[in-house]
């Protein structure tokens, strides 16, 4: 088994949204709908340099056609055509430039596609009927490919430009379509022969670019979700599905920068299950993994606000984090987590499964280490006092033990 291999199957034992989606199959290119709008987000942010590289691409292209209209309608004596060509091309440019500037300066995922959407339907557009106008009065301008329909199809559906597969192939059948039945319809007779000569070829490029994009997008989203899993699998405790050490440390400090700028006080609890070693010599250790996965189940309910955080962080010790509290909230919550532990009911004879819990109140812009500091001398007293109570939770300047809480 190769390494790629390897890790495949770590992945599989996993069990989050990435790795069920990635069980499951995505033959139409779809995830489930949140996880969809996660990978179109990341799509369109990822190909923000590539996005803004072939716009301006496009943007030189269309000049250099301009260049051509300019030149060849010099040689032609400037016929009427030969201005519409050119202020339909430089309508084109305008629109490209405008185009380029929004969905640079546009991080919104929908409205940069259809700006995306409307800048290459306008130019496939006015590609097409600049060939048809070139077709019908100019003979010399016979081309049996369409050039400036081919290499828009090869930017619509291969250039990586944050576009969903869909809305690309779609766009690029769109203008193939046009451009294939408009062509015989505008040049006649003439061009026929030629032009169905041609249209075999025409059709396998389709075809090979649509295959190609199928299956880089596939491989694409394979990697997206095994990317899931596997940062799923590295912030995530196995055991309860709670968030690990590493990824509440990381967490929280974003929370208490957040709770810093917004000035506001956050609370840390810090929570240890009471005799958890005899529950395990008289369950066995399975069953004392049920019941850290029904503590953490319960703990996982508290956090209301999207800052907020519950986390194991080992063993028999859980954590949880309010990003923005009061002081009538952190004197109640700690005797409110002991209560809802308690009141799960979990153990035999000797009572019910209980924990202490250690609280530290924390002002705009305070360190998590001094916090976790704070609640892990808190918790010290609450073990100290007996179990199965909280302590601590006021402000630092009064002492803890006004704080103190007793369940
Ligand atoms: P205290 O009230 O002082 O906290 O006593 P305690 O017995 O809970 O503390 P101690 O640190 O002595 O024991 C913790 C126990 O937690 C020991 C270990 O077997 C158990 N434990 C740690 N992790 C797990 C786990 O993942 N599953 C199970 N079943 N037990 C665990
Ligand atoms: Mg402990
Ligand atoms: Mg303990």
């Amino acid at each position: 088994m190769n390494r790629f291999e390897s890790l495949t199957q770590l992945v599989d034992g996993s069990d989050n949204a990435y790795t069920r989606q990635r069980l499951r199959g995505f033959p139409w290119l779809r995830f489930e709908p949140e996880l969809e709008c996660e990978y179109r987000e990341l799509n369109y942010q990822g190909f923000q340099r590539t996005r803004n590289a072939s716009a301006l691409l496009l943007i030189v292209a269309l000049l250099g056609f301009l260049m051509l209209d300019i030149v060849y309608g010099y040689g032609a004596q400037f016929p009427p055509t030969s201005f519409f060509a050119m202020a339909l091309r430089s309508l084109t440019v305008l629109f490209a430039c405008v185009g380029y500037w929004r969905v640079r300066n546009e991080s919104r995922v929908h409205i940069g596609e259809r700006w995306i959407v409307a800048v290459l339907g306008f130019t496939g557009f006015t590609s097409i009927l600049m060939m048809l106008v070139y077709a019908r009065y100019h003979q010399e301008f016979h081309l049996p490919l369409l050039l400036d329909a081919v290499i828009l199809l090869m930017i619509t559906v291969l250039f990586p430009v944050g576009l969903s597969v869909h809305v690309g192939m779609g766009m690029a059948l769109l203008i193939a379509l046009s451009a294939w039945l408009l062509t015989p319809w505008v040049s006649g007779h003439l061009m026929d022969q030629q032009y169905v000569a041609f249209m075999p070829f025409q059709v396998a490029s389709l075809v090979a670019l649509m295959a190609l994009r199928y299956y880089h997008e596939r491989s694409f989203r394979t990697l997206f979700l095994l990317r899931g899993s596997l940062h799923e699998m590295a912030s995530t405790d196995a055991l309860t599905g709670l968030f690990n050490r590493r990824a509440f440390d990381a967490l929280a400090r974003q929370a208490l920068a957040q709770s810093a700028r917004e000035a506001r006080l956050c609370a840390l609890l810090l929570i240890d299950v009471d005799h958890f070693k005899r529950y395990n010599d008289v369950h066995g250790h399975p069953t004392g993994d049920q019941a850290l996965k029904a503590i953490a189940k319960r703990l996982h309910d508290f956090p209301r606000r999207p800052l907020d955080l519950a986390a194991r962080m080992g063993g028999e010790e859980f954590v949880l984090l309010f990003a923005d509290v009061d002081k009538a909230f952190v004197a109640r919550i700690g005797a409110h987590v002991c209560e809802a532990v308690r009141a799960l009911g979990i153990g035999g004879e000797g009572g019910p499964l209980t924990i202490s819990v250690g609280v530290a109140l924390g002002p705009p812009g305070c360190s998590l280490d001094g916090l976790y500091e704070q609640a892990d001398q808190a918790m010290y007293q609450a073990k100290q006092q007996g179990r199965d109570r909280a302590y601590g939770g006021a402000d630092d300047r009064q002492g803890a033990s006004q704080g103190r809480v007793r369940s």
